[in-house]
């Protein structure tokens, strides 16, 4: 049975903690379509190429998960044939049997509008900027600086730009822990699982 949970916002928002969460505990496969984005750019070369022909083994390149790879990414991610290359790939990644989860900028509005679930999460620029500081160190204000330029690129770009899908729960995690925002994340699942154990009753909202 396809089941699709699909978890967009900006950079550092807490969007792969959540997915990663949900996947475990719902046993559902999980991928970071951003490390899609950041590969291609980190091949090097033809951004267009590299996305018909990326591999397994070059989304485990060393450094995709720098400030650097990301901001090459969302410069690759503004292309729409490199867009276009990697869409049907993600699309039967999140209608296999047994449940899927992705995180992107475009999962809920592009690759899977069907999703069962769609999530927003988001956090102010300054919680994420400190919260990518604590990661990976540096300057605050040039890190700042850089969520800052990158928002601007994915939420301006004219193909697939990051806004919330129709329906999303929006999740601001400014203020929240990160067990909090799984909790609430979690209760969105269980409201669209009506098998699971312990399945909540619908949201009164929704009916
Ligand atoms: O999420 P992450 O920071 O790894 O994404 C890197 C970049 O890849 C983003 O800034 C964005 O430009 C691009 N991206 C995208 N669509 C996705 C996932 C990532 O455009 N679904």
């Amino acid at each position: 049975m396809a089941f699709t949970v699909a978890i967009d916002g900006p950079a550092a928002a807490g969007k792969g903690t959540v997915a990663r969460a949900l996947a475990v505990r719902f046993g559902l496969r999980h991928l970071d379509t951003g490390l899609l984005y950041r590969a291609v750019a980190a091949k090097g070369g033809d951004p267009v190429a590299a996305a018909r022909g990326l591999s397994e083994a070059d989304l485990e390149r060393p450094g995709l998960r720098s400030n650097a790879a990301g901001q090459a990414a969302s410069k690759v991610a503004a292309i729409p044939e490199v867009r276009a290359a990697l869409t049907e790939f993600q699309r039967r990644f999140a209608r296999q049997d047994g449940g899927a989860v992705l995180d992107g900028r475009d999962i809920g509005t592009v690759i899977c509008p069907e999703a069962e679930v769609k999530l927003f999460v988001t956090a102010s620029p300054q919680v994420r900027a400190e919260r990518r500081w604590r990661e990976l160190g540096g300057d605050l204000a040039e890190v700042l600086a850089d969520v800052e330029a990158r928002d601007r690129r994915d939420s301006e770009r004219a193909v697939s730009p990051l806004r919330a899908a129709e329906g999303a729960l929006v999740l601001d995690t400014s203020e929240m822990t990160i067990d909090e925002a799984v909790a609430r994340a979690s209760e969105a699942v269980l409201r669209a699982l009506p098998s699971a154990p312990g399945a909540l009753p619908p949201d009164p909202q929704d009916i």
